[in-house]
């Protein structure tokens, strides 16, 4: 009865990996995967061990969970509908804000008034893209409009998971591919024309694949915009603290919307910043004009939740709120997290002092400009695909690295490539 199925594409992004695996080069580079890798793992007593361009597991992230499994009262019942209330409560303060310390929690800083006011529905979902997903489905469901725009470009999967949710999927202007940065007055025309109450998601910080973000005087600008024409904001936070290394600073535009009184939805994902991918672990964040809307709009995003896959799972959540509780832990964490940002920062500085030296033509100051996880190089498609077949090095057709995926030992290989696909 299936014979008729066709086979699908690989998705653009995966499957970059899937073609490196393929490939026995060992001078194979795989800059596509947006997943950090080490330049060096551990030095073991007095025998150091260097590993280069591994997965992380970050030491605080294996202490909790020694923690959890040494607990003889943790059981794998089932965990509520909306997740762990743990969990959502501290995830909510850590993207949202703090000033004030919490009694319960001695470090963790309470004081977003949208906090305080019992104004925040937040649900535990599948990582980043089940927070976006789920989202959406309740959008769709009890929101008035239901054109979302998004910025041209963005993360391939943002308008396949709008789509399939039902809402219609507009773009922005936001990159501007001559000056390799934002295309500022592009996005203001676009969401000036937006219709009213038009949802428009935005990427809280680094945004992907571009690594532009506007300046903090252009985010008070879109924000007076936004509010002015009464659209509604859906943040995406997948890189909080991984793109300048600390989670303040990479939470300011969104608290800056939440500052102002005004409804949001927000997306968080502890896949980078806690290393934490395969576990998928996020939150789904509604902030509401007041407790009582909050506490319904909760009630309905979990009959979102229950027929599409009825509960969260445990142990990633457990993890996450086992760091975000304990003080210890919780500097561990942003040191960690800090030195995972530092490296890709030292990565970006390697890259753009080597096209330099080796004299690449062109300018390549967007590579230190940018932020967060990718550069968007501005290789084309021919380009890229003359590196991937003389040079091995994969990414995707947007000319788009993971500068977590490079190593000061793999740099001079990248450097070669960019400039012999430059002056071929
Ligand atoms: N949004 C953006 C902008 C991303 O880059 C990613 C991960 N690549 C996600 C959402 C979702 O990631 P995850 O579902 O793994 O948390």
């Amino acid at each position: 009865v299936f014979s008729n199925v066709d086979r699908a594409p690989e998705d653009p992004i995966l499957g970059v990996t899937v073609a490196y695996n393929n490939d026995p080069s060992p001078a194979k580079l795989n800059l596509g995967v947006g997943a950090y890798r080490t330049e060096v793992v551990s030095s073991a007593y007095f025998l150091s061990i260097f590993i280069e361009g591994k997965p992380l597991v970050l030491d605080v992230v294996r202490r909790a969970e020694q923690q959890l499994v040494n607990d003889p009262s943790r059981v794998k019942e089932y965990i509520p509908i909306a997740g762990l209330a743990d969990f959502n409560k501290l995830s909510a303060k850590l993207i949202l804000g703090a000033d004030s310390f919490c009694p319960i929690y001695d470090h963790v800083l309470i004081g977003s008034p949208a906090i305080q006011e019992s104004r925040v529905a937040t649900i535990q979902c599948l990582s980043g893209t089940g927070s976006l997903r789920v989202g959406a489905e309740f959008l769709k469901k009890h929101y008035h409009q239901c054109v979302i725009f998004i910025p041209k470009p963005t993360w391939g999967n943002h308008p396949k998971v709008f789509n399939l949710a039902g809402l219609s999927v507009e773009y922005y202007r936001y990159y501007d591919p001559a000056t390799r940065g934002l295309d500022f007055q592009g996005l203001l025309e676009d969401l000036g024309a937006a219709p009213s109450g038009a949802i428009v998601l935005l990427h809280a910080c680094a945004h992907n694949p571009t690594g532009v973000d506007p300046t903090s005087e252009q985010w008070e600008k879109i924000r007076q915009l936004i509010r002015s024409k009464s659209l509604l904001p859906f943040f995406d936070s997948a890189y909080q603290g991984f793109a300048s290394g600390s989670l303040d600073t990479d939470a300011h535009s969104v608290r800056t919307f939440v500052a102002d009184g005004g409804e949001c939805l927000i997306a968080q994902s502890y896949a980078k910043n806690m290393g934490l991918y395969g576990e998928r672990v996020g939150a789904l964040s509604i902030v509401c004009k007041s407790a009582d809307v909050a506490s319904k709009v909760e009630s309905q995003v979990k009959l979102v939740v229950r027929p599409m896959y009825s509960s969260p799972p445990i142990h990633g959540a457990s993890i996450v709120a086992t760091i975000l509780k304990s003080s210890d832990m919780y500097n561990d964490w942003t040191i960690e997290l800090k030195g995972m940002a530092d490296r890709i920062i030292s990565m970006r500085q390697q890259l753009f002092e080597a096209l330099q030296a080796k004299g690449t033509p062109g300018d390549w100051s967007h590579i230190i400009k940018q932020i967060g996880m990718f550069t968007f190089t501005g290789l084309n498609k021919e380009q890229v695909a003359f590196m991937t077949k003389e040079y091995h090095i994969y990414m995707t057709s947007d000319g788009r690295i993971s500068m977590a995926g490079l190593s000061t030992k793999t740099v001079p290989h990248l450097v070669d490539a960019i400039h012999a696909a430059v002056t071929r």
